[in-house]
């Protein structure tokens, strides 16, 4: 394991830089225990690099973030910036550094703690203990083909064109049996077979990848089957890779049978070990600058950056142990909290993770 790590710190616009404080003073005390120092470079991406360097995206932050080991980005936009032109929007900025840094595979754990059961909209015996993970392929499929529009006989015709290359699927395909590898062994690989030619590839290269992966259980699931069984009966489920448009419903779909945003991280990856690591959630700039954002999800994606980019897989264990365990002992923010008026602050709820995190860690 090495010692010293860069990560580029890109806390963003709305609630991302009070989110981000709590996670990077969780990642320091990590460092602390584990001797190994964690060198936090801020950089500005989205509506707060807009107003500084006339860019949502500027040249520095991505040279920060290509020199790093890994990068923590917090949220970014909000209302200030809603009525700009494409290429000075603040989500240009995020789709912009996935490209450069060439992140592929989109990574989102869905995990119910049995402590939140009542904030999903399904029954708590359906949701209760779900764990798993929807690996989305994040550069190609129909959302990076070919798109034309045209005058045709019968009016406007448009055309997004789906492709994919063996060698695309194969390796986000690996990324899935990686995963599964180290959780239970089962690998549904999703698609849409039945109709489409580009599934009739994916499934074929997921079966000659699967002959490189024994241990681990693979079957196949067309997509209609898999929404529907993800809120019939989740906990079948353990690892899901998907092409990207069928992943980017799919993903939102589990993350929602958890029901609180504010405690869903994600990872995105790039060839080796190298991530990109933020919470699902937006700026939530209704709430920005109150002190009261969750910063659970934050603090959850240090813990999967440790686990992918690292390999700290005990510290990553132990910093989501003291989430749960302050879940647990019974500690909400707003947007979790059964009773608003017991909700603690942003500020409160790192504090509490980092105390937990001191009490159970066992040194070296
Ligand atoms: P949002 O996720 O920011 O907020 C949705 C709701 O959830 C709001 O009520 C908000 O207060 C609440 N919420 C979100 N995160 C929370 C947290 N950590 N703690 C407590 N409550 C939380 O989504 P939105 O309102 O649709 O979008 C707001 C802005 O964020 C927009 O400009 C949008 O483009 C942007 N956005 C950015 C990202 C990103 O940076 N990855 C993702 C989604 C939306």
């Amino acid at each position: 394991m090495k010692k010293n790590y860069r990560i580029a710190v890109l806390p963003g616009d709305g609630i991302g830089p009070e989110i981000m404080q709590e996670a990077v003073k969780v990642l320091q005390l990590v460092g602390e225990r584990e001797g190994v120092t964690f060198t936090c470079e801020e950089g500005r991406i989205g509506g707060i690099a807009i107003d500084t360097d006339g860019t949502p995206l500027p040249e520095a932050t991505v040279k920060l973030a290509k020199q790093a080991d890994a990068v923590l980005l917090g949220a970014v936009g909000g209302p200030k910036w809603d009525q700009n032109p494409g290429h000075l929007r603040p989500e240009t900025g995020l789709l912009g550094i996935r490209k450069e840094l060439g992140l592929f595979a989109n990574i989102r754990p869905a995990t119910m703690h049995s402590s939140l059961v009542e904030a999903s909209t399904l029954k708590p015996e359906v949701v209760s203990g779900v764990d798993l993970i929807v690996v989305r392929e994040l550069t190609g499929g129909i959302y990076f083909g070919e798109k034309k529009r045209y005058d045709g006989p019968n009016g406007e015709v448009a055309e997004d064109l789906c492709i994919y290359n063996e060698a695309e699927i194969e390796r986000i395909i690996r990324v899935g049996f990686e995963i599964a590898r180290k959780r239970k062994k089962r690998l549904v690989s999703v698609d849409k077979a039945n109709v489409l030619e580009s599934s009739r590839l994916w499934r074929k290269v997921a079966e000659r990848v699967a002959t490189d992966y024994p241990d681990v259980e693979l079957s196949h699931q067309l997509v209609d089957s898999c929404a529907m069984q993800l809120v019939r009966a989740p906990k079948q489920f353990d690892v899901i890779v998907t092409e990207n448009m069928f992943g980017d419903i799919l993903s939102d779909q589990a993350a929602m049978l958890t029901g609180s945003i504010g405690m869903l991280a994600s990872a995105s990856l790039a060839a080796g070990s190298f991530g990109l690591y933020e919470p699902v959630h937006g700026s939530a700039p209704d709430i920005a600058g109150k002190g009261i954002a969750n910063p659970l999800a934050t603090i959850l994606s240090v813990a999967m950056m440790l686990r992918l980019s690292l390999d700290m897989d005990e510290a990553a264990a132990a910093v989501e142990n003291a989430v749960w365990s302050v879940l647990e002992a019974g500690h909400r923010t707003g947007d979790i909290a059964r009773d608003p008026s017991k909700a603690i602050g942003t500020v409160e709820m790192g504090q509490l993770v980092r105390d937990e995190l001191s009490k159970q860690w066992q040194p070296k």
